[in-house]
């Protein structure tokens, strides 16, 4: 099965096999918002069997009226709080956000794809 991802209307493709070798650089790296919705929420909570208001506290920061994932600084990185430098993974993959589901394919990318570049090896431009 191919690892590459192509979708209409962006001009790059995804080649996933570069996660394995990538360290997280977008989970990581320049501090950003990691946007999460009422049924992310609860879902993340219910995976990390963690009362809702509990896990919001913990983990979350408002952001206007939207909640986004608190980061940890890491020397001169901000890594996304479940990200696990150990095994180079998320620690709530199954129940990750769409945010992180859909990068790279997301809108702001499709005019910048030199700063894709940076953030993702796995970036084939057309
Ligand atoms: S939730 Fe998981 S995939 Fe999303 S930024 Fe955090 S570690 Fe990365």
């Amino acid at each position: 099965m191919s690892n590459i991802i192509k979708k209409e209307e962006y001009p790059y493709a995804f080649d996933t096999s570069a996660c394995s070798t990538c360290e997280g650089r977008c989970c990581t790296g320049e501090s950003g918002y990691i946007y999460v919705t009422k049924n992310e929420i609860l879902a993340i909570a219910e995976v990390l069997e963690m009362d809702v208001n509990e896990f919001a506290l913990k983990y979350l920061f408002k952001k206007g009226y939207k909640y986004s994932i608190k980061e940890n600084k890491i020397n001169d990185s901000y890594e996304c709080v479940f990200y696990d430098r150990e095994s180079n993974g998320c620690k709530i993959y199954n129940a990750r956000p769409n945010q992180c589901k859909t990068f790279p394919f997301w809108d702001y990318y499709k005019t910048r794809v030199d700063e894709l570049n940076l953030e993702c090896p796995g970036i084939i431009d057309d």
